[in-house]
């Protein structure tokens, strides 16, 4: 009995972290366009921006490819990147949830 509770506990808590979510638009993330991303973690929405631009320029869209070069920029060069990456993880910790 008491196993079968924790684990309603444990499946509450699961679904709580799921509806965690928050969003981020391509342009809060330096991009030119307002796409929402959506994820738990600032990781997320970051690695989901980075997959936006590679697929946007590769389908020919000139105005993404500013903004993929400064990604790709800031993952050669960890060091200056790193102010733009904890920038992007406090503009995510400050959003509300979904
Ligand atoms: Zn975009």
């Amino acid at each position: 009995m008491d196993g079968a509770l924790s684990l309603l506990r444990l499946g509450c808590r699961l679904s709580r972290k799921v509806s965690l979510m928050k969003t981020m638009t391509c342009e809060q993330l330096g991009g030119p366009c307002g796409l929402p991303h959506h994820g738990n973690t600032a990781d997320e929405v970051i690695k989901a921006q980075d997959r936006h631009l590679k697929e946007a320029v590769a389908g020919g869209d000139a105005t993404h490819q500013v903004a993929l070069k400064d990604m790709r920029g800031r993952w050669r060069h960890p060091i200056s990147g790193m102010g733009w990456y904890r920038q992007a993880k406090r503009d995510f910790a400050a959003l509300p949830e979904d």
